[in-house]
């Protein structure tokens, strides 16, 4: 029977592998003229081609046939180094369109109780609605007591927002927000867990603020989520007479209690007008110096997503999924999507 292989899941799975077609053609035996036009649309294949690219990328059987999934990443906000390569780039976006799929069919099988849905709050930069103004409004709204957040993550689970490891990114990547659309009605945050866990916190404080705040890339929306991840994790009216005269002693002990890094309470204190502007770049100076911007002192435990492990166990224990049923779902092996998503294995049964 002839088979139609989709030319965007044969991209889609390159990216996965990042492989180019030049590689894939050596190691499957297909030639790059045949992958190419395959890839455009312009042929369509057959089974045998199916099985000796599927075979060569270590992919589910029937990866390449399957239908209804969709293979381009809708509206995305994506938080990543300047210097990250194509191919990682291209990667996560391969890894985060097969996470949708995956959790759009398990989400089928649960139902996700928000206690407070997630605040829709348009931001202004500096005119009506500041992004800080924002943060101040969704802490209201969503209860958070005054001082620091101790579970940034159930606070955002709280709005039914799934938050998803992605282990073995590259370091040039640090998360990125999928806003829920029609079809995969649930807002999706992943993020690098192999960060200092005082970055995850920003980090995920930042992608919060664009679900909330943004819906559309603008100019200044950048700047605007890193406004709300500050004034969110660090609210002015408490830190302003914490950060007076502040030193990086005294940094390292409010680290220890808020969470953030000294990096962002030095900039927050110059924000605030809290220490003058020669202090300020004497602090940068020091931080320089003592090679902190790399490596700083102080251990923020790093935040453990508690939902996606949930929806996961539901279908492991009540369901009766194996890890390999559900890594079908993800389009990957049960191993590759342990390795993925649980390396650490948290409870989950051993893949046979
Ligand atoms: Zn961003």
């Amino acid at each position: 029977m002839m088979t139609r292989l989709h030319s965007d899941k044969l991209r889609l799975a390159r990216w996965l592998r990042t492989t180019t077609q030049a590689e894939l053609s050596a190691s499957s035996g297909v030639s790059q003229a045949k992958i190419s036009k395959i890839e455009n649309g312009l042929e369509s294949g057959d089974d045998d081609i199916a099985d000796a690219i599927e075979s060569a990328l270590n992919l589910a059987p029937g990866f390449l046939r399957a239908t209804g999934t969709r293979s381009s990443l809708p509206e995305h906000f994506y938080r990543k180094r300047a210097s990250i390569l194509v191919r990682e780039q291209r990667w996560i976006e391969a890894v985060v369109v097969l996470a949708r799929q995956g959790i759009a069919a398990l989400c089928e099988s649960v139902s996700i109780e928000p206690s407070f849905p997630t605040p829709r709050i348009p931001c202004n930069l500096n005119t009506i609605n500041p992004a800080s103004d924002v943060a101040r409004d969704v802490r209201r709204l969503l209860m958070i007591p005054e001082g620091p957040i101790r579970s940034l993550v159930d606070v955002i689970e709280s709005t039914g927002t799934i938050i998803i490891p992605i282990y073995g990114a590259p370091s040039t990547f640090d998360a990125m927000a999928s806003p829920a659309v029609t079809g995969s009605p649930w807002d999706l945050i992943f993020f690098n867990p192999e960060m200092p866990g005082d970055r995850i916190r920003f980090t995920l404080a930042h992608e919060f603020g664009h679900l909330i705040m943004h819906r559309g890339q603008s100019e200044n929306c950048e700047e605007e989520a890193d406004d709300f991840a500050s004034e969110f994790l660090l609210p002015a009216a408490n830190l302003r007479p914490l950060l007076r005269g502040l030193d990086l002693d005294r940094a390292l002990q409010l680290k220890q209690i808020w969470g953030s890094s000294i990096g962002a309470l030095v900039y927050k204190a110059n924000a605030l007008g809290c220490i003058s502007s020669n202090r300020y770049r004497s602090l940068q100076v020091m931080i320089s110096q003592r090679g902190w911007r790399k490596d700083e002192p102080g251990h923020v435990p790093a935040p453990q997503p508690g939902l996606f492990h949930e929806i996961i166990n539901i279908h492991l224990n009540n369901l009766n999924y194996s890890i390999g049923d559900i890594g079908h779902l993800f389009g990957v092996s049960g191993r590759e999507f342990q390795d993925q998503y649980f390396p650490q294995s948290l409870g989950l049964r051993i893949v046979k």
